[in-house]
Order: C-alpha cells, then sequence, then structure tokens
C-alpha cells in the first residue's frame, strides 16, 4: 500500500468508527446526515410561524434521521434501515405536499433520486412508482390537467433515468468484482479471491459444515520454464486449471494463489472425500499429457478446515503438508490427521 492508499485507508476507517463498513452503510449514513441540515431550518421556521402540522413532519424527519444514523453506526445494519429511510422519506414528503400544496413538489426530485442510493433499483422504482401515484391522487383536484401532466412526465423521467443510471452502475459494479477475483492466466479465483473465501468460510455460522483446502504445487516447475520456455510453462498452468475444473464439483472453488501453487476449497467435503478427490487430481495429472514428451506431476498438502482455527493456520497446516509431499519424493498426497 503506497502512503496515500494508506492514508485514504485511515481516513476511511475513521469515518467508520474504527471497523470495516459497507459502502453501503457510509452511504445510507451520509444521506441521513445531509437531510438534516437541508430539513431543520425549515422545521424551526415553520415551528416560528406556529405551522404546527408542517413544523411537527419536518422535525419528525430529523428526529427520524437522527435515530437511523446512531443505528446503523452502532450496528452496522443497513438493510432494513433503507427501506424504511425511504418509505418515511416518501411519506414525509408526500404529507409536506398534501398540506402545504403544490409549491412543495420539488422536494419529491431529491427524495427520488436519494432511494436510488440506497436501494436495488427495482426495489427504489417499486416505491417511487407508488409514491407518485399518492401525489397524483393529492394533486389530481389541485391543478390543471396539464400542470399535472407535467408533473407527472418529469418524475417519470427523473426515475426512469436514474433507474438506468443506478442499474447500469450495479452491473459494472459487479463486473469490476469478478475481474478483481480472477487470475488473468488460468480464469481460476485468485489469492485475492481465496483470502477472501476463507474468511467468509471462517466467519459462517454452519460449525458442522465439513469442508477441506488443498494446497497444490507444480514438482520441478522451474525446470519445464527452464527447458521448454515460460510460454510452455503458462500453457501447462492452463492446461492444470482445466484438469481441475473437470475433477471438482461446481460448489468447489479452485484458486492460484502463487505462480504455480493452486488451492481448492473442497466445500463439504470431510478429510477423507478430500484424501479421494487430491489422489483422483494427482493420479490424473500423472497420467495426462500436460506438456507434450514431459511428464508432469503434482504434490499435493489436505487439510481439514476446523472451525477453532484461522484461515492463517489452514494455509499454514495445508503448506506443511505439502513440504511434506515434497519430500517424501514428489507426485504424492499428504493429508492431515483425522481428529474426530
Ligand atoms: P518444487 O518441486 O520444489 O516445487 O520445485 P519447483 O521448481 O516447482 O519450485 P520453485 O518454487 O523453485 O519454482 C517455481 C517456478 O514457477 C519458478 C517460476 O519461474 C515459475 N513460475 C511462477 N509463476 C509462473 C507463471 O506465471 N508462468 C510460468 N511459466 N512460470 C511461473
Ligand atoms: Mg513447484
Ligand atoms: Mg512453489
Amino acid at each position: 500500500m503506497s502512503n496515500t492508499d494508506q492514508a485514504r485507508a485511515g481516513r476511511w476507517r475513521w469515518l467508520s468508527g474504527g471497523r470495516q463498513r459497507r459502502q453501503e452503510e457510509v452511504i445510507l449514513m451520509m444521506l441521513c446526515a445531509l437531510s438534516i441540515p437541508s430539513i431543520l431550518p425549515f422545521g424551526v421556521y415553520r415551528l416560528m410561524q406556529g405551522s404546527w402540522a408542517s413544523a411537527a413532519v419536518d422535525l419528525a424527519l430529523v428526529t427520524g434521521m437522527m435515530a437511523v444514523i446512531v443505528h446503523v453506526w452502532r450496528t452496522g445494519r443497513y438493510q432494513v434501515a433503507s427501506l424504511g429511510v425511504t418509505i418515511f422519506y416518501s411519506a414525509g414528503m408526500l404529507v409536506t405536499v398534501y398540506l402545504r400544496g403544490v409549491s412543495l413538489v420539488y422536494w419529491v426530485y431529491p427524495t427520488m433520486i436519494a432511494a436510488y442510493f440506497v436501494l436495488r433499483p427495482v426495489v427504489a422504482l417499486g416505491i417511487n412508482s407508488a409514491g407518485l401515484l399518492i401525489l397524483v391522487v393529492i394533486l389530481v383536484a389541485r391543478l390543471e390537467l396539464l400542470n399535472l401532466m407535467t408533473i407527472v412526465v418529469t418524475i417519470a423521467l427523473v426515475n426512469f433515468f436514474a433507474y438506468i443510471f443506478a442499474y447500469r452502475t450495479g452491473l459494472q459494479n459487479k463486473e469490476l468484482h469478478t475481474a478483481v477475483e480472477l487470475d488473468f492466466l488460468t480464469g481460476v479465483g485468485n489469492r485475492r479471491a481465496m483470502e477472501r473465501k476463507l474468511s467468509e468460510y471462517a466467519q459462517e455460522r454452519r460449525p458442522h459444515l465439513e469442508s477441506s483446502l488443498l494446497l497444490l504445487d507444480l514438482d520441478h516447475f522451474k525446470q519445464i520454464n527452464d527447458q521448454y520456455g515460460h510460454a510452455a510453462g503458462d500453457k501447462v498452468l492452463i492446461r492444470l486449471a482445466e484438469l481441475m475444473r473437470g475433477h471438482t464439483r461446481s460448489s468447489d472453488r479452485i484458486f492460484r494463489y502463487g505462480g504455480e501453487e493452486f488451492a481448492i476449497l473442497a466445500s463439504g467435503a470431510g478429510l477423507s472425500a478430500a484424501a479421494r478427490l487430491a489422489e483422483g487430481i494427482r493420479a490424473a495429472v500423472a497420467s495426462a499429457t500436460l506438456l507434450e514428451g514431459h511428464p508432469i506431476t503434482i504434490s499435493i498438502g489436505v487439510t481439514d478446515m476446523d472451525k477453532e482455527l484461522t484461515p492463517a493456520e489452514w494455509l499454514a497446516q495445508a503448506d506443511k503438508l505439502l513440504y511434506a509431499a515434497k519430500q517424501g519424493g514428489r507426485n504424492a498426497v499428504r493429508v492431515a490427521e483425522q481428529t474426530s
């Protein structure tokens, strides 16, 4: 991490109260925080004017927003709060238009756009469409048809554009996320993906789900590069990844975590199932032709992912077993001892 990156990460951590926060949490809290100075002056002004109902709506919105900020800050739970804030806000805005007339309709636009920042696009669109319908009911007797039509069409357009924008951004985020976790050469997950997956697994609340971790390393790979060139070495890595895909289930995850080192997270597989999987892959590699004219073998260390241990400890244990397989002459599988 560069110094600037570190400074940025530090600021982010400060903003998040010392723990890693999701972007959605921060956006929700920021929107709520922004709404307080936007609404509070109007509430105070109406209080001074004696418009009790309008003042009450404004002050209820401000209090609600403060409560949401505290809740999200303390618990980190933002999904229900996002939905609640959007519905609460939309209702407040509709009541304001109902009480104070059409001149307050300008508030509808930023409120509806804000929904796309905190909710899934389709949910935001649904809530805003319902809001628009209620708005029409409120305004239909008070406005000429042309004025009403202008309001409806402009609100619909704002929603249409916001929806497209939010949908497209969501899609790009997803693509970016996938690309960032993919190994460019072999198409399997990279080290970042492996670390995320392992820590996700460590945090899962399913202690009885057995899974195992396999670490695979090509034997004497340096020799292959030296003898046949780097491009031939790359081809071996690609073919090995294909072979592993063919031998694993779709629920298993394959990662390339180093130059010629791979890992397989065998989901739902206890030690003996994982040992069979490892032996199957080892034998398949030994009998396949990954490189014409040169036999290729791999060594594998297999450990169970004991929930008492950390991801770093699983890796260290599998690495120790892999090392033992190398020491034992390579082209071998070493499996952890069954603890229970
Ligand atoms: P061992 O059996 O003990 O594992 O021996 P080794 O030669 O495989 O081990 P070593 O770690 O000494 O060598 C790994 C080699 O992998 C060195 C490096 O040139 C090669 N390598 C790492 N990444 C890539 C890659 O992306 N493409 C190619 N072609 N080679 C790579
Ligand atoms: Mg090697
Ligand atoms: Mg190696």
